[in-house]
């Protein structure tokens, strides 16, 4: 059986390193906001090339708490790609604000910069940028889009640690930008993490006070926060692993590059990159009409994929008042996307063995 993802191989792979983390920690006697988030702060802020970093609790926190701390709320839109996790549409919810969609490029998956401007309104505040499956959105185009109509841009970076877009690091592209350490995320905590990174000091002093209560001094609480607090723990061991993620990122773009070398000329699409930008393959998407019965032959074959997503926001009953509009592109995406084994661990073997499995059934 070749796994999706080997979360247990990608963990023990740091697993003395991981130990000793753990037990700095319950020595230390300090398990909520302490060094250990400093620390990871620091090197997470330098890592994304921003000036900061805020640890919090998970992805969704981290959009929801930069909204929330630019005051967008009731009565306000953020645009949001009608082609993304349902965690991009749920933050702009959590605020009071109204999700408004943006169909994608078919080639890239990401949002199209040129639907954007017909999606604004004088309710509009700002539009969450979603790097799907680990490549930039289009940025320049978006920024320019944001800056004539003054609308704050915020990066849904949550698949997309360290991927580049002209040179420069996701994190660091709109006005912030909020990141997931789930464990399958390609830098991943042992549990649920997240975190904020901006060059908006304002902004990261108003997170800080929003994560812990809204209170910046204890038992002082300024405003009704929340606890979104990232812990010490969690940060410790996302420590670990931060020295490593450039080199396992290595590793999947010669697994891609492997993918992309035998794949090529089958009747499937392969995934499209932007000039100028480098992914951080959190996910190798294909693209076949006949999606659903490649993926059960490949599964009676041993090799697992998945599918992201299979229900797109718009048509989930979670959003029943979406439910009526057709997004198009969302959907054939939605209906034909199938992801590939893809991590850091997965041997030349294993690709080798997915690629025969897909070539004898094309
Ligand atoms: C994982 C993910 C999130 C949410 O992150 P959590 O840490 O699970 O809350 C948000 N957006 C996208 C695109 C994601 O993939």
């Amino acid at each position: 059986m070749i796994p999706f993802l080997d979360l247990k191989a990608i963990n023990l792979a740091h697993r003395d390193e991981l130990i000793n983390a753990f037990t700095r920690v319950i020595d230390s006697g300090w398990y909520v906001l302490g060094n250990e988030v400093k620390q990871f702060e620091a090197s997470f802020a330098d890592y994304c090339n921003t000036d900061h970093c805020v640890g919090v609790s998970n992805g969704l926190d981290a959009l929801h708490l930069i909204l929330r701390a630019y005051g967008i709320g009731a009565g306000d839109e953020v645009i949001v790609p009608t082609n993304t996790y349902i965690a991009t549409w749920l933050a702009a919810t959590y605020a009071g604000a109204t999700p408004v969609p943006v169909e994608p490029c078919i080639d890239t998956y990401n949002i199209d910069p040129s639907l954007i401007e017909a999606a604004i309104t004088p309710r509009t505040k700002a539009i969450i940028a979603v790097h799907l499956y680990g490549q930039p959105a289009d940025m320049d185009p978006i920024m320019a889009i944001a800056e004539k109509h003054g609308l704050k841009v915020i990066e849904d970076a949550a698949q997309a640690h360290g991927a580049l877009y002209k040179g420069r690091k996701v994190g660091s592209l709109g006005h912030a930008a909020g990141f997931s350490f789930y464990p399958g995320k390609n830098l991943g905590a042992l549990g649920d993490a997240g975190a904020v990174t901006t060059n908006d000091t304002e902004l990261a002093e108003k997170i800080r006070v929003l994560l812990n209560y809204g209170s910046k001094v204890k038992y002082h609480n300024e405003v009704q926060g929340f606890n979104c607090r990232l812990d010490e723990l969690q940060a410790a061991l996302l420590s670990v692993k931060l020295p490593y993620l450039d080199q396992e990122t290595q590793r999947r773009k010669e697994i891609v590059r492997q993918y992309n070398l035998g794949l090529q000329g089958l009747p499937l699409v392969l995934p499209t990159i932007m000039d100028g930008a480098e992914s951080a393959w959190h996910l190798y998407v294909v693209r076949t009409p006949n999606r659903d019965a490649l993926q059960k032959a490949l599964s009676d074959l041993g090799v697992a994929t998945m599918i992201h997503y299979p229900i797109p926001p718009h048509q989930q009953p979670a959003y029943c008042e979406f439910n009526q509009f057709s997004f198009p592109i969302a959907e054939q995406i939605h209906q034909q996307v199938l992801s590939l084994p893809l991590g850091p661990t997965m041997s030349d073997g294993e690709v080798q063995t997915v690629i025969a499995a897909i070539t004898n059934l094309a």
